[in-house]
């Protein structure tokens, strides 16, 4: 890995909460010096998707064999066959760039990047208003069947109970004071004037 020890800015929620927006908003501001981590992901491309930018797409073996050889510094099978995970690479290309690490992953990845570096991780919970809303957000982005809107809408009360266990917290019920709670939790945690 580079000499350079970045931050790891984690933003975790349930699908449908909004943290994809709150995370796009804060990469475009250039004084975070901000790179999003691409994950790997054995899912299919949504149609406007590209494979390294969005994710890294890869075959479900080739995610398996890259869990064997310890690519991985976490790893989890999200929904069932759906595998996603942060390859340890990333990290490395990001301090490279002598760059800040941000991250959209599921909680358990999250947390998980929290334990691995604690005193370099910020990490946050996006909480939806509700479990009703987040179907209505699911159902109106239209990337997924119906079949796959319930599977992650079971998981969410999973998911929002792990809130207690991240560094903050942002409600995420008007997007423009979510994204400015996340502005203002980014410039106290680099020690920038807000
Ligand atoms: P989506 O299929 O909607 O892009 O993502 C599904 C879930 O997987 C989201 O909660 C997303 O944040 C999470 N996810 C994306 N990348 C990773 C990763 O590298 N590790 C883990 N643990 N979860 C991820």
């Amino acid at each position: 890995m580079s000499d350079f020890k970045g931050k790891l800015f984690v933003f975790s929620a349930p699908s449908g909460s909004g943290k994809t927006t709150i995370v796009r908003h804060l990469l475009k501001q250039e004084k975070f010096n901000l790179e999003f981590s691409i994950s790997a992901t054995s899912r299919d491309p949504r149609d406007f998707e590209k494979n390294g930018e969005d994710y890294y797409f890869i075959d479900l073996s080739d995610f398996k064999n890259k869990i064997k050889s310890d690519a991985f510094l976490e790893w989890e099978e999200v929904y069932r066959d759906n595998f996603y995970g942060t390859l340890k690479s990333e990290i490395a290309r990001i301090w490279g760039l002598k760059k800040h690490v941000i991250f959209d992953i599921d909680v358990v990845g999250g947390l998980r990047i929290k334990k691995k570096f604690p005193n370099e991780t910020l990490s946050v919970f996006v909480k939806p208003p509700s479990v009703d809303e987040l179907k209505i957000r699911l159902k109106k982005r239209k990337t997924e069947s119906e079949e796959k809107i319930n599977m992650r809408i079971a998981k969410a009360s999973v998911e929002l109970a792990t809130a207690p266990q991240f560094d903050k917290i942002i409600k995420n019920y008007d997007l423009d004071v979510a994204l400015k709670e996340a502005e203002d939790l980014m410039s106290t945690y680099l020690g920038l004037d807000k």
